[in-house]
């Protein structure tokens, strides 16, 4: 199959979360199954220029009432035949942010950028003279590559192209002013029909999830949620309208980078048969956080973005956060990593110097992840919506027992554990309160001092878990197929 990827970050070029390496580890799979992908990319000032390959010639792409010229270039995914496209266009991509700055968030062109990014896409295919069988659009930002070929005239080569659009996260959906719906090149008559009209606003989401012909997101869980107004977010009319070609796929996850047996980032490499080294993980955690070293205490790891769907506020909201309430009635450790929300950084310097048994790092990390993965006992998630997650499945497979909320991909990967038989793989809160986590967090220590024997089993039965970009690719390989069918009956 010929795919065309259209998306705003790929991975190892530009990437400011796991949108990126979803693109980047997808494409190499299905690159590895057969298929013949390339992808399409802005080049965002940050991708320097000289290490790609420029095409020939300026390609001009139409946009709306106005004919653009840009410039291409061209690389390749690391260890794999994915082209990457760049579109070089300096009045649209010339800046320092990728989606915004610091001054100006969210850039008020960006409808312009991202319309110009999806037709420049059907302009490269032209130049090329490769036309894909699917287009796979990911995100707000690549959903108009799912609506031109049904609503604008493109060349009939692309008439049996069948287009799939991934939502990696539905609390994105590209709202703006109306005013901003000519640089779609749609003519206003399609502005309802294809989905645009959000109360008299233009919604980009909206529109990729009306057009489309097969709608996926990352995990079967998140894909039954969106369809209620609990996580919706205002969509989820317009998905079980839907529904019977919406899709959930669970995101792999990198072992090359995420593996306890070989990560350079951990002092003592382990694996099933060898879990005891893990407590030289923990020791060099307790070190470098300044917390007291000892094997006799669980320590609970946490490494988050530190935002309100992450459910910081149910673990350290002043006053009502459960976790100053576990650190002094409960015999456990807490390693925290992670920046966000001021109030929240700033909670966490408090907690951090008042009590002792709790270390924060308030910083982005690459290492320090890992050595928290590795060296604590438990992982604490407990996201308040979460359309897939890695933190939870990197945890399984170091044998750090998550504690999770009920939702999304959370829900996907970890089993709940049964103290009868000593089944599952992890513990799983039903509903989200500060409550909620303090009592399953304190069921989980419970049996870490009194269920050794449990506790070992479900770590190992973590660790063997496969979470691959292979068996993601197949499931894949269905969808396309899957939209196929639906796009030329
Ligand atoms: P989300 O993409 O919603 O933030 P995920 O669990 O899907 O959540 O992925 C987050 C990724 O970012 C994980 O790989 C996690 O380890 C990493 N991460 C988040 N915050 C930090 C941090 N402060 N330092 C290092 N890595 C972090």
């Amino acid at each position: 199959m010929k795919i065309l990827m259209v998306a705003s970050e790929v991975a190892p070029f530009v990437r400011t979360g796991g949108l990126a390496d979803v693109v980047t580890a997808l494409s190499k799979v299905l690159d590895k199954q057969g298929h013949e992908v390339k992808i399409v990319l802005p080049r965002y000032y940050v991708i320097n220029r000289e290490q790609l390959e420029l095409l020939e010639g300026p390609m001009g792409v139409p946009l709306g009432f106005q004919e653009v010229w840009t410039a291409v270039y061209k690389s390749r995914i690391p260890e794999s035949n994915v082209s990457v496209y760049f579109i070089d266009h300096e009045q649209s991509y010339g800046r320092e942010g990728i989606y915004g700055s610091s001054t100006e968030p969210d850039y008020a062109d960006n409808p312009l950028r991202y319309s110009l990014l999806c037709h420049s896409a059907f302009q490269l295919c032209r130049k090329l003279d490769w036309f894909p069988d699917v287009i796979h659009a990911h995100d707000w930002q690549g959903a108009l590559a799912a609506i031109l070929p049904k609503y604008t005239r493109q060349d009939s080569k692309f008439n049996k192209t069948a287009t799939v659009f991934t939502v990696h996260n539905m609390g994105y959906q590209g709202v703006y002013g109306k005013h901003c719906f000519p640089h779609t090149g749609i003519s206003w008559e399609y502005f309802y029909a294809a989905g645009f009209e959000d109360w008299d606003r233009m919604n980009f989401l909206k529109a990729g999830l009306v057009s489309a012909d097969v709608v996926t997101t990352v995990s079967p869980t998140y894909a039954k949620e969106i369809q209620t107004p609990e996580y919706g977010f205002r969509m989820d009319g317009v998905l079980r309208f839907r529904s019977d070609t919406v899709r959930g796929i669970l995101n792999g996850i990198d072992k090359d980078s995420w593996n306890p047996a070989k990560d350079k980032f951990i002092p003592a490499k382990y694996s099933v048969k060898t879990l005891e080294k893990k407590a030289e993980n923990k020791k060099a955690l307790q070190e470098a956080m300044g917390l007291p070293v000892t094997d006799k205490v669980p320590l609970i790891g946490i490494i988050s973005r530190l935002t309100d769907q992450k459910g910081v506020a149910e673990l350290f909201g002043p006053s009502y956060g459960c976790v100053p309430r576990i650190c002094n009635d409960m015999k456990v450790q807490f390693a925290v990593l992670g920046q966000g929300e001021r109030w929240c950084e700033n909670e966490l310097r408090v907690l951090s110097s008042n009590l002792p048994n709790l270390k924060a790092s308030i910083k982005y990390d690459e290492k320090l992840s890992h050595l928290i993965e590795a060296g604590s006992d438990f992982y604490l998630m407990p996201s308040r919506y979460e359309p897939c997650g890695l933190n939870q499945m990197y945890s399984l497979l170091y044998g750090t027992l998550p504690i999770v909320h009920k939702t999304g991909g959370l829900n996907d990967t970890v089993e709940n554990y049964n103290e009868e038989t000593g089944e599952g793989t992890g513990f799983v809160l039903d509903m989200l309160s500060p409550q909620s986590v303090y009592d399953t967090v304190g069921w989980a220590v419970f049996a870490w001092y009194n269920k050794k024997d449990h506790i070992r089993k479900m770590q190992e039965r973590g660790m063997k878990k496969d979470f691959s970009w292979e068996r993601a690719g197949k499931e894949y390989e269905k969808v396309y197929e899957q939209a196929l069918k639906i796009h030329n009956k």
